[in-house]
């Protein structure tokens, strides 16, 4: 684990569960690829890789009760999204409509903040007693590397610089199979500074001359780039998961282990428990309970899930004290190398004052917490710099500051030739929203 500072990264002892001893370092992409061949072809599990589920199926009629006595409608599969449509909605030769599948159980694995898991906790308020899910955005580039640099299986965590004492993130780099690098930088999106760019900081991350060193033109160049949101809200932040017809499963339940920046074993543990529990619910002589309801939640209490987010529940919240990135590393500090999670007390995540639960039961406290722009000096971010300068000049510009449409534009070609890219000003922070026409 490294402290940077703008100029210097100090080595400093990382806590237990950072270890990586004995682990992996894998592509997912190429993991779930591999995962797919399997269960297509040994199982004969079908997938539809490009559709998306876009409506959850419910019931004519409302037939269940939530725990808390309301009737309201279960539900009953998916509906899938239309194509063949131009960027104007208008059906094109291709056009087909989407399909409805009918199911037993639907399980929603959609990653941090699905649309379907969204109607789904909105239609049955499964977060009603948790705590609010809290959220971080994570920006990363897939690097080949200069070969003399590359050091298979190496992975380093990264504290402080380019955030400020204000802001909860950390940067990383784990040095993949092939010459290639994965870097990138996770940003708590409780950050004050209005004027802070996630994008920009990341950009700015790979200014470090730590970065400067490894990512040296002309042997390494850039293959792509991504950014995605992850919840961190830990397990004070788990909602109910099962509700009549389905469950939520890993990132869609807020399965992550944020002290770890790890949740695909927490991920796929969920998955495998919720569709044990489908199982039984569509086989009732075989099991104990038949109304349709998947017990996965009985079966996640009791598994290794729960242990691993339960030890770190205290870590996260920790930095939202009064004494934020000093108080956080402090007490996480403690609590990860003696206290382990064995308290008594487990801390709520933080909002503004006199505001403790979140307005809606989708919304989170997030965004409350970033403060007006007189409040904060604007960042100055280094300029962009253009790929064709190092090309034509043939410079040892390392390129690492590059602006978001070039870094959009290596993710664009796989979405849709026809992607819009709009920036929505939104009250005081920039969202980004990306429109296809799918
Ligand atoms: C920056 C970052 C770094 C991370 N690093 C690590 C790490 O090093 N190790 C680790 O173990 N974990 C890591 N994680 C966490 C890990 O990625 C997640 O815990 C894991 O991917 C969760 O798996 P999932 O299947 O639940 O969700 P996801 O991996 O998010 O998969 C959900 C899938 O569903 C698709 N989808 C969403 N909505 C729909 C819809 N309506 N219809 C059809 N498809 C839909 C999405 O496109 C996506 O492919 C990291 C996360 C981030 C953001």
């Amino acid at each position: 684990m490294l402290f940077l500072t703008p100029k210097i990264s100090l080595p400093i002892p990382h806590p237990p569960q950072m270890s990586n001893k004995g682990n992996y370092v894998a592509s997912l992409s190429q993991f779930t690829r591999w995962l797919a061949g399997v269960a297509e072809n040994k199982y004969g599990v079908e997938i539809y890789p490009g559709f998306a589920g876009t409506q959850l199926l419910l019931s004519d009629e409302p037939d269940s009760t939530n725990p808390w006595g309301n009737k309201f409608r279960s539900v009953q599969g998916v509906i899938t999204n239309e194509v063949g449509l131009t960027k104007n909605y208008r059906m094109k030769s291709s056009f087909e409509p989407g399909m409805a599948f009918r199911a037993k159980v639907t399980l929603l694995a959609e990653g941090a903040h699905g649309s379907l898991s969204k109607q789904a906790i909105i239609l049955h308020n499964p977060r009603k007693e948790a705590e609010p899910q809290t959220y971080g955005i994570g920006l990363k580039e897939v690097w080949r590397v200069d070969p003399e640099k590359h050091k298979p299986g190496e992975v380093v965590h990264m504290l402080e610089w380019p955030l400020d004492k204000d802001t909860y993130g950390g940067g990383w780099v784990y040095h993949m199979d092939g010459g290639l690098v994965s870097l990138g930088l996770v940003i708590g999106l409780d950050y004050k500074n209005p004027w802070l760019s996630p994008d920009c900081e990341f950009q700015r991350m790979k200014h470090h001359p730590y970065f400067r060193a490894l990512l040296t033109f002309p042997k390494a160049e850039r293959l792509s780039y991504a950014a995605r949101v992850l919840n961190e809200g830990g397990l004070q932040s788990v909602p109910k998961l099962n509700f009549p017809g389905g469950a939520l499963v890993g990132f869609s339940a807020g399965f992550v282990n944020i002290a770890k920046i790890k949740g695909t074993h927490n991920a796929m543990k969920s998955g495998i428990l919720a569709a044990k529990a489908a199982w039984n619910a569509v086989h009732p002589s075989e099991a104990e309970s038949s109304d349709g309801t998947v017990a996965a939640a009985a079966d996640m209490s009791s598994s290794w899930v729960q242990k691993d987010l339960h030890e770190v529940r205290n870590l996260r919240p920790s930095f939202g004290t009064r004494l934020w990135l000093w108080g956080g590393i402090i007490y996480s500090g403690i609590d990860s190398l003696i206290l382990k999670g064995r308290v008594l007390w487990t801390f709520k995540h933080h909002g503004p004052k006199g505001k403790t639960k979140n307005p809606d039961s989708t919304s989170s406290l997030d965004s409350s917490l970033t403060e007006p722009a007189g409040n904060h000096m604007p960042i100055e971010y280094p300029p962009f710099e253009a790929p064709w300068l190092r090309i034509t000049f043939k410079t040892n510009l390392v390129c690492v500051m590059s602006d978001i449409l070039t870094s959009l534009s290596s993710i664009a070609s796989e979405l849709d030739s026809e992607l819009t890219v709009i920036a929505v000003f939104h009250g005081k922070s920039t969202h980004l929203l990306l429109r296809t026409t799918n």
